[in-house]
């Protein structure tokens, strides 16, 4: 469409206002499409920006009114979906548009910078057309003829201009010089091979009765929206499940989108699907280069990409054919951005995203979610269940150890000790999983009691041994290891225990056992990450220590006894959330033990053995504990049976941030069914050197909730500190403080 000059851009721009700035178009002719890329003035610099719409007329005043200065492509660069889906985020987390696209594609694309698959292109600019029409060109007719040809194609590019004439270089320049010609830069698609469709039946197990069902269940409605939970357990087959379902989707000719927390820690999972399908996943994850990022993206743009593996951001990715999202552990907190300005849930948007495009969803876990649980009681959501491992390996046995009644070796049961030396000798092998990293939590003066504090946040230093460094693990400062005292020079003690202590431990207790330790000191790359499973999966490793990354994605078909060595910290979190993620985090950890036909065995120390979470969970499984937890959350009101929105501010003094909280509390004037609950400084206040506080607005109606909110950001906006303070909106948090 080629669009008259009185037509209004309507562009968003990455910068933090929650609007769409008006421009008026570029002089140039050229095809204004919507999900285009503008180059626009803004204050006294260019940015680029999408156009999101067109208007007939505009509320800026025509004399305020700028003009936009080039068009970067003469098509959409974002499916109309995909658009369609950041308008939504942007009014559903209250944010920017601009930032939410920013988020959502690719750099390379945003800055509009020259990448290889830009190419070089001439057009006539309109001081060029006046020219020619005055005849000011006549004295020299091959430039005359260059602005003619010009004059009946948007542009030309250098191979066309070739053809036109093979000196065509000098007289370029000689017109640009003028100001007759301009070059742009322009994003073209870069032609790859298409995938076609995958080799059918390249070693397909014969699916478990289970199985066959969840995948005829899922096939059944192909284009329509149905969200279905996958519930099975670990190793009973929802991987399988998700490639059966994604053939069919293929064969269809359209893509599959697989969102995971986290791809670095499952190459398992981008093999299996490469071997099944015959050519590797499309992957897109925050470890990707600009380039590398900017080639998926077009790869699934094109419709070229089949299945587009991805992390969080990948909810955005462009894909005109789009025919079903999986969201595999979709209870993982990873999921939800939780740092920043803009805090989303990808797994949330994947649901909006599979119902605006109309196509069906899968939830995969084996510790469903409590929202998603709730919604299955609800009947918005189907659930499909997997509950027997498909190697037909009995549930483990899960077994609490009470730590106040047992001799301990550094914090090593008596009862474990003797587990892990039975498992090992029965040629098992052992995972010892702990949620802490470094050799220990706090480093100690003995005689005068002095702690070693980091002088940024409420919170200790952590001791890391062999690096000789305290490290705090909220704010990333580090200093030396201190033989002694600071204050008083008396010896210093390390208490408590992380993932490095233990590993000293255990070999001490078991000088020849092969160990090997995963956690972001131990394993800090890909490649040391492959070496570390690899030492598991040959079994030359016969001891697997490690924090949460040993708990996701990964098969450890020989372990047979699982340890966790503390689970207090979940359980007296003032989190509301904290009891679910303790939960989930044993029944993860535990479904690493025991494949085929050995059965595995898990242990669990706690000083707490009669806490009825633990007690509840050991009894009844996950299922059992998720129903009670609902229960809880039901009599407090706690999400899923209300919604929360948390307006967090940080400043350099508690104070400011307080009072731009009460001001904004002040502000609200809140209609009945909507509270708002404090301000209160967060439980680590102090954090990287600013305070924290929030304020907490609840409601069980969502929708009234969100129309409050919008009207309440206006007035927020007002308030005069505003700008010199840091402050953000998070919807449905995933964590309080
Ligand atoms: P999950 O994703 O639920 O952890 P997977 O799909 O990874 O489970 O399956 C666990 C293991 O069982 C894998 O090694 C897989 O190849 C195998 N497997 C899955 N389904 C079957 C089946 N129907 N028959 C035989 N082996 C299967
Ligand atoms: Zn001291
Ligand atoms: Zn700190």
């Amino acid at each position: 469409l080629i669009v008259p000059a009185l037509t209004i851009l309507r562009v968003a721009l990455d910068v933090p206002l929650r609007r769409v700035f008006d421009y008026l178009p570029p002089l140039t002719d050229g095809t204004v499409s919507i999900g285009a890329r503008v180059k626009v003035p803004f204050g006294s610099r260019q940015l680029v920006g999408w156009i999101v719409g067109l208007a007939d007329h505009s509320t800026v005043s025509p004399s305020k009114l700028r003009r936009a200065t080039e068009l970067l492509d003469s098509n959409s660069v974002l499916d109309a979906g995909t658009l369609a889906l950041v308008e939504w985020t942007a009014s559903y987390y209250h944010h920017p548009i601009g930032e939410v696209l920013a988020a959502a594609v690719p750099r390379a694309l945003r800055t509009g910078s020259i990448l290889n698959t830009y190419e070089q292109r001439w057009r006539i600019t309109p001081t060029g057309r006046d020219a020619l029409k005055k005849g000011l060109v006549n004295r020299a007719p091959k430039q005359q003829a260059l602005l003619q040809l010009l004059l009946t194609h948007n542009y030309l590019t250098a191979t066309a201009l070739q053809q036109f004439h093979e000196k065509w270089q000098p007289l370029a320049r000689a017109l640009t010089k003028k100001k007759w010609l301009e070059k742009i830069t322009h994003a073209v698609i870069e032609t790859q091979s298409t995938v076609t469709s995958p080799p059918l039946g390249s070693s397909e197990p014969v699916l478990t009765q289970e199985q066959r069902h969840a995948v005829e269940e899922i096939c059944k409605t192909l284009q329509q929206f149905k969200p279905v939970v996958l519930h099975g357990v670990t190793g009973s087959g929802k991987t399988e499940v998700y490639m059966q379902v994604a053939k069919h989707v293929v064969a269809n000719d359209q893509s599959v989108l697989i969102l995971v927390p986290e791809i670095s820690l499952t190459p398992q999972l981008v093999a299996r699907f490469a071997e099944r399908f015959g050519v590797a996943p499309t992957v897109m994850h925050s470890a990707l280069t600009d380039r590398e990022r900017l080639r998926a993206w077009q790869h699934a743009d094109r419709g070229q990409a089949k299945i587009v593996l991805g992390t969080r951001s990948a909810v955005f990715c462009s894909m005109p054919k789009l025919g079903m999202i999986i969201v595999d552990e979709e209870h993982d907190a990873s999921l939800k951005q939780h740092e920043g300005g803009f805090r989303y849930s990808a797994r949330d948007i994947a649901v909006r995203r599979a119902q605006q495009t109309g196509i069906p969803i899968v939830l995969g876990s084996a510790t469903p979610s409590l929202e998603t649980l709730y919604n299955i009681n609800t009947q918005r959501y189907h659930c499909l269940t997997l509950s027997r491992r498909s190697d037909q390996a009995p549930a483990p046995r899960l077994q609490l150890i009470d730590l106040k009644n047992e001799h301990q070796f550094q914090g090593i049961s008596h009862s474990v000790v003797q587990a892990i030396t039975r498992h090992l000798q029965q040629r098992g092998q052992v995972l010892i999983f702990l949620n802490r990293r470094g050799y220990a939590p706090t480093l100690l003066c003995t005689a005068c009691s002095w702690l070693a504090d980091c002088p940024s946040c409420d919170a200790k230093y952590t001791v890391h041994q062999s690096a000789e460094k305290l490290r705090c693990h909220h704010c990333g400062n580090e200093t030396s290891l201190p033989e002694t005292c600071p204050q008083c020079g008396y010896a210093v003690k390390p208490v408590g225990r992380g993932t490095e202590r233990v590993s000293e431990t255990l070999r001490t207790l078991f000088p020849d056992v092969p160990l090997v330790r995963m956690d972001r000191d131990a394993v800090t790359n890909r490649r040391e990450l492959e070496s570390a499973l690899n030492e598991v999966k040959t079994g030359n490793a016969r001891i697997l220590l490690g924090t949460q990354m040993i708990a996701k994605g990964h098969d450890f078909p020989d372990v047979t006894l699982v340890v966790i060595l503390n689970a207090d910290q979940g359980l007296f979190s003032t989190d509301f959330r904290a009891a679910e993620r303790l939960a989930q985090t044993v029944i993860q950890v535990a479904g690493r033990a025991g494949r085929a036909s050995r059965s595995g065995e898990v242990l669990l120390q706690t000083e707490y053995p009669e806490h009825p979470l633990l007690k509840n969970l050991l009894t009844e499984g996950y299922s059992g504990f998720a129903a009670s937890a609902l229960q809880e959350r039901a009599q407090a009101a706690w999400p899923p049976y209300s919604h929360l929105v948390a307006l967090r501010c940080s400043a350099s003094q508690a104070k400011h941030a307080l009072d731009f909280l009460n001001t904004a509390k002040e502000l609200a004037n809140a209609p009945k069914n909507i509270q708002l609950r404090g301000p209160v400084p967060a439980a680590m206040a102090k954090r990287a050197d600013k305070y924290h506080a929030q304020l907490l607005l609840e409601s069980t109606q969502r929708r009234s909730l969100h129309q409050f909110i919008d009207d309440w950001l206006t007035k927020v906006d007002t308030i005069p500190q505003i700008r010199q303070l840091s402050w953000v909106l998070d919807v449905d948090p995933a964590e309080l403080f």
